[in-house]
């Protein structure tokens, strides 16, 4: 059976220097409290059973409104003059249900990665404390009033992130019997002896701290999804092969079409140029054009493909049905499949392409065509 895990927030500090006028853990991310984004990651976390937060007691208002309607939070405790006493006001509350696990969070991250709460539980079956951090990577100097004085080996230095994790008996004893001011829990579970391991942090765990931090936080929440749908009819036509997703199959008759009437690969097409609202296949190339006339259809394709690059989006996936009596499109559809994320770019897994019938009602129950309806999905980070 896993561990009982609570989370420790500490968000009762001032700091403004982010801007806004505001304490930096209710100041707006994306229009919601840097507080309610943090919480809400760590909630996403199957493990954590419930968190408590220790807030200033100017903040009661602020806290309430930005944690209205989260789940598995305990009542609000006030914290004191410094991190280790707010720290310790958090866990005797906690105290009250003890956890076997606490994990101590800074407020002012709030894109914690679950694998890291799943790295530092798994730490734990063999430590009693264990922090996320990253390597120093980049090279280090002392300076004085603005000169280089001489350079610093970064060997086996680390940039520490939160959360800490830690057994909650082993950390809240430290906690009592501590004489000295720790800066933060490791550094205290350090002064008492105590084994800390390090997992990997991860660079989107950064903190909020600067107005750039926040810039930057909202730059890069800006993820713009966009869904498009296509719908394509094809009808039969003497002949003795129809191509759909660019794939020749042998048939008792060929589509009609001013294209090649690759029916499914249009209405592929059509969904990209959707989720773009960059019109359809028709108004980029008229069947007006002679240019066109039995045009391969993977032109159309990558023209759309092209059109989504430009808009800076990437293709997430592609769903695509074909609605016929016949040919039976399951031994193909792989085929069909590779070809698709061939001219998209994208991976196979993320291209899907599939068949029903109609139960022989309306055309393409009787057979007179076929039709092909597709959705994309696309992503711009
Ligand atoms: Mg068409």
């Amino acid at each position: 059976m896993s561990k009982t895990v609570s989370a420790l927030i500490v968000a009762a500090g001032r700091g403004t220097r982010a801007g806004a006028g505001l304490p930096k853990q209710y100041r707006p991310l994306q229009g919601k409290p840097v507080l309610r984004h943090t919480l809400s990651a760590l909630l996403a976390h199957k493990n954590i059973r419930d968190i408590q937060v220790v807030i200033h007691p100017d903040d009661v208002a602020l806290y309430e409104a930005a944690v209205a309607g989260l789940p598995r939070l305990l009542p609000p405790v006030f914290g004191g003059n410094t991190r280790s006493v707010s720290v310790l006001n958090g866990l005797e509350a906690l105290a009250k249900d003890a956890p076997e696990i606490v994990l101590i969070h800074d407020a002012a991250r709030p894109f914690l990665p679950l694998g890291i709460i799943d790295n530092l539980l798994a730490a734990l079956h063999s430590t009693k404390g264990a922090f996320p951090a990253l390597p120093v990577v980049d090279a280090l100097w002392h300076g004085d009033q603005g000169k280089a004085i001489s350079p610093h080996s970064r060997a086996n230095l680390y940039r520490a992130q939160t959360p800490q994790a830690f057994d909650f008996k082993t950390i809240i004893n430290a906690h009592y019997t501590a004489t000295d001011p720790a800066d933060d829990d490791v550094a205290l579970a350090r002064a008492h002896g105590i084994e800390v391991a390090i997992v990997e942090g991860d660079e989107r765990n950064y903190k909020l701290t600067t107005q750039a931090d926040f810039a930057r936080a909202e730059r890069e929440m800006q993820m713009d999804i966009r869904t498009g749908n296509g719908f394509d009819v094809h009808a039969f036509t003497e002949g003795n092969t129809v191509i759909l997703c660019g794939l020749k199959i042998p048939h008792s008759h060929a589509l009609l079409g001013h294209s090649d009437a690759d029916v499914a690969m249009h209405a592929i097409t059509d969904a990209l140029f959707g989720a773009i609202a960059e019109g359809d296949i028709g108004q980029w190339f008229p069947p007006s054009e002679a240019e066109w006339k039995g045009a391969a259809s993977d032109i159309f394709l990558l023209k759309a493909v092209e059109r989504v690059a430009a808009r800076g989006f990437t293709i997430c996936n592609i769903d695509c049905t074909i609605i016929c009596e016949a040919p039976k499109i399951g031994p193909h559809a792989a085929t069909m499949r590779a070809e698709i994320a061939r001219l998209t770019g994208i991976t196979l897994d993320r291209v899907s392409v599939k068949a029903t019938t109609s139960e022989k009602l309306g055309f393409t129950g009787r057979k007179e065509g076929i039709a092909a309806m597709a959705t994309a999905t696309l992503v711009k980070l």
